[in-house]
C-alpha cells in the first residue's frame, strides 16, 4: 500500500503488520540494554550503535537523538534527557518492558526542535521515521465550534504516519494515522474505550452502530471487526474522515466486505478541512455496510435511516460539561432514538 503522506511503502495492511508483530521489540542474545535517568541531563554525550540484528535499546535512541539536539543548539547541557520530546513507537502496542527499536520504528515529538535538526535526526538515527514539531494545543478540532480550521503540528522532516494496534476479542486492529493532524490517544491501560463498546456491542451484536465522533475510527472499525452489519462513522475533520476511510481499507480482511469505495482522496478533503453537512467519504459493498462521513454530528441524524435505533458513541469533547452533555444526548434520542453511550 501506498503511504498518502511520503508516498513511500510505509503502510502495510493489517495482516502484513500483525504478521511481523510477535518479535518487532524484542532483543536478540547479541542486543544490550542500557537504562538511563530520563529526567537528568545526558552529560555524557554517548550513546551506543545499534546491535548487528539492527536493533537498539531505546534509551540509546534517545541518548542518540539528544547529542544531536544539543549539537546543534536546540536544547542545552542543562536540559534533561526527557527535554528532546516524546517517542512514539510505530507500529504502538501495549509493551510490558521498553522496546528494543528496529529501523524507522519511531516518530519524535518535540517542541524543541527545529527543521534543521529534524532532517538530521531522520538521516542519522536510524529508528527514527519522521519528526514533528509540537505546541502547547490539541492538534485537530479540539472543542464543539467549527468555524475556525483547526491548527495542526509540523510535520518537519521523513514521514509521521503510524499505527496503533487495539486486541479486540475477535483479533488485533490496526488503526493508522498522520500524527501531526490529529490530537495523541496513549492507549490506557486495558482498554477501557474499547472493553466498553465490546460489551455495548454485546454477542451477537447489535445490528446498527453509529460512531458520531469517530476520529481515525477506531471504535466504528472495532464495532465492524465485532460482526456489527451496518456501521456509520462520522468526523467534522477531514483528516479524521480520511484516516477512518484508510483504515478501513487497512482492515478489510477482518470484516464481510467485497469492495470499499472512496468518493474523495486527501487532496480533495484538504479543500474542505471542516464540515458541517455530511459529506460522504467511503462505503462497503458486501454482507458489512460500513459507510464514512466527514461532517458535524449535529446534523449526521439526517443520513441514519429512521426507526433504525442504532446504538450510537458520542465520543465528543465536552465531556466535562454535564449540562451541555444532557443536552446533546437528548437532542440525539428525540432525533435518532437507540442507546446512546459516551466512551
Ligand atoms: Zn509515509
Ligand atoms: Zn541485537
Amino acid at each position: 500500500m501506498k503511504c498518502p503522506v511520503c508516498g513511500m511503502d510505509c503502510v502495510k495492511s493489517a495482516k502484513d503488520l500483525l504478521a511481523t508483530l510477535s518479535s518487532f521489540y524484542t532483543p536478540c542474545p547479541e542486543c544490550s540494554s542500557r537504562m538511563l535517568d530520563k529526567h537528568r541531563p545526558h552529560a555524557r554525550l554517548d550513546y551506543a550503535p545499534s546491535c548487528s540484528c539492527g536493533k537498539r535499546f531505546i534509551d540509546e535512541v534517545f541518548a542518540h537523538i539528544y547529542v544531536i539536539m544539543t549539537d546543534m543548539g536546540d536544547l542545552t547541557l542543562q536540559d534533561p534527557l526527557i527535554a528532546a520530546g516524546s517517542p512514539l513507537i510505530h507500529p504502538g502496542i501495549a509493551l510490558d518492558r521498553p522496546p528494543f527499536l528496529p529501523h524507522d520504528s519511531l516518530v519524535l515529538l518535540s517542541s524543541r526542535v527545529t527543521r534543521k535538526t529534524a532532517e538530521k535526526l531522520v538521516r542519522e538515527v536510524p529508528e527514527v521515521r519522521g519528526v514533528v514539531k509540537t505546541g502547547d494545543f490539541v492538534p485537530g478540532i479540539a472543542g464543539p465550534d467549527l468555524t475556525t480550521v483547526p491548527r495542526t503540528y509540523e510535520l518537519l522532516a521523513g514521514c509521521d504516519v503510524r499505527a496503533d494496534i487495539f486486541p479486540l476479542p475477535t483479533g488485533p486492529l490496526v488503526i493508522y494515522k498522520q500524527q501531526s493532524l490529529v490530537h495523541i490517544e496513549f492507549p490506557r491501560a486495558g482498554y477501557p474505550k474499547l472493553r466498553s463498546l465490546v460489551s455495548k456491542v454485546g454477542s451477537p451484536p447489535v445490528p446498527f452502530f453509529v460512531d458520531a465522533c469517530s476520529g481515525v475510527g477506531t471504535l466504528g472499525l472495532a464495532a465492524g471487526c465485532l460482526g456489527v452489519p451496518h456501521v456509520i462513522l462520522n468526523d467534522a475533520w477531514y483528516a479524521s474522515a480520511f484516516w477512518s476511510a484508510f483504515n478501513l481499507e487497512v482492515n478489510r480482511e477482518y470484516l464481510k466486505i467485497d469492495r470499499v469505495r472512496i468518493f474523495e482522496q486527501i487532496a480533495d478533503m484538504q479543500k474542505h478541512p471542516v464540515s458541517r453537512d455530511q459529506i460522504r467519504i467511503a462505503e462497503t459493498d458486501g454482507d458489512q455496510s460500513i459507510e464514512i462521513y466527514q461532517g458535524d454530528f449535529r446534523s449526521l441524524p439526517e443520513v441514519i435511516p429512521p426507526g433504525s435505533s442504532p446504538l450510537t458513541a458520542l465520543d465528543i469533547f465536552d465531556k466535562n460539561n454535564p449540562r451541555a452533555l444532557q443536552k446533546i444526548r437528548e437532542e440525539w434520542a428525540g432525533k435518532v432514538g437507540g442507546e446512546v453511550f459516551i466512551p
